[in-house]
C-alpha cells in the first residue's frame, strides 16, 4: 500500500514537471529570430465584422481592388454617420496582435491573427484588420472569439471621414502597418467577402493552436544595402589638444612613469606643480 502510494506521488510529480516544461516551451516560446509564439483557439468559421453574423443592415460602399483599395469599406444602410459607434465584431476566433491609434489616415486600428484549417486540410494563418475605429475595446495578446465586440465604428483621425469600417484580410503575416512594402495584390491580401463566404463554417475543432507573433517587418525586405559605407576621413592635424607649458609637460612625463607611481612620488609631483 505504502509502495503504491509513493509510486503514485512520484508519478504525479513527474507529470507535473513534464507539463510544467511543456507549458513553458510550448505556449510562449521565443525563437532565435525574435519571432515568438502564442496560442489561440482555432477558427470554427468566419462571420462579417458588422451586422453580426451576416452583415444585416450594412453594405460595402467601396470594395477590394488590387493596386487600389486593399480592403472593404462597410457602411450602415442608414447612411451618413448614423452608423457611428456601431459595434465591430471579430470575424473569427483569434488573438489580438495590434491595437493602436496609428494616426496617418488610419486612426484606431486593431489587427487580429486567426488560425484556421483550410480546404487543403492544413492549418493556415491570416490577419484581419479593422480601421478608423471610434473605440478600441481589446488589447494586444487578448484572445477573442468569433462575434466578440472589438471596438466601435468611427470616422478615423480627426473625424476626417464619414463613419465606416475599413476591413482587410491579409495572407502575408509580415504586413502590419507597412502596406507600402508588399505587393498590393492577392498574393498579399484576400478579397474579404470572397474569403469569408468560402469559410463561413469550418469543422468544429475546439482546440488551441500555436500562432506565430512578432512577424511584422519594420524595414523594407527588398531594400538593397551597399557593403561599404564611406565615412569622411578625419585628419589627426585637426585634433584639438590642450596647450600645456613645456616645463609642466616634462614634469608630468617624468613623474607619471610606472616607477614613479608611489604615494610619495605623487606627493612630490603635487609639490612641484604647486611650485613648493
Ligand atoms: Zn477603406
Amino acid at each position: 500500500m505504502t509502495v503504491i502510494h509513493c509510486y503514485s506521488s512520484a508519478f504525479r510529480l513527474l507529470l507535473a514537471c513534464l507539463f510544467g516544461v511543456v507549458g513553458l516551451l510550448g505556449l510562449s516560446g521565443e525563437s532565435a529570430l525574435g519571432q515568438s509564439y502564442t496560442s489561440a483557439r482555432l477558427a470554427d468559421g468566419f462571420d462579417y465584422p458588422v451586422g453580426k453574423p451576416d452583415a444585416y443592415g450594412y453594405y460595402v460602399y467601396r470594395g477590394f481592388s488590387s493596386y487600389g483599395h486593399l480592403g472593404e469599406d462597410w457602411n450602415g444602410n442608414g447612411g451618413g454617420n448614423s452608423d457611428e459607434g456601431d459595434p465591430i465584431y471579430s470575424t473569427a476566433n483569434g488573438v489580438v496582435i495590434f491595437s493602436e491609434d496609428y494616426h496617418k489616415g488610419w486612426g484606431n486600428v486593431i489587427i487580429i491573427r486567426h488560425a484556421y484549417r483550410g480546404n487543403n486540410g492544413q492549418i493556415s494563418f491570416i490577419d484581419s484588420l479593422y480601421g478608423h475605429l471610434k473605440v478600441r475595446s481589446v488589447k494586444v495578446g487578448q484572445q477573442v472569439t468569433r462575434g466578440q465586440v472589438v471596438g466601435t465604428m468611427g470616422r478615423g483621425p480627426y473625424r476626417m471621414y464619414a463613419a465606416h469600417l475599413h476591413f482587410e484580410i491579409r495572407k502575408d503575416l509580415r504586413v502590419g502597418m507597412r502596406r507600402e512594402l508588399y505587393p498590393k495584390t492577392t498574393t498579399t491580401y484576400h478579397s474579404p467577402r470572397t474569403f469569408i463566404n468560402a469559410h463561413r463554417r469550418l469543422r468544429l475543432e475546439d482546440r488551441l493552436v500555436r500562432i506565430p507573433i512578432n512577424t511584422f517587418l519594420k524595414t523594407n525586405p527588398n531594400k538593397i544595402f551597399s557593403d561599404a559605407i564611406n565615412l569622411p576621413e578625419v585628419s589627426s592635424g585637426t585634433t584639438v589638444r590642450p596647450q600645456v607649458p613645456a616645463d609642466i609637460d616634462l614634469i608630468i612625463e617624468e613623474e607619471t612613469e610606472a616607477a614613479a607611481a608611489t604615494p610619495e612620488k605623487s606627493r612630490s609631483l603635487l609639490d612641484k606643480l604647486l611650485g613648493r
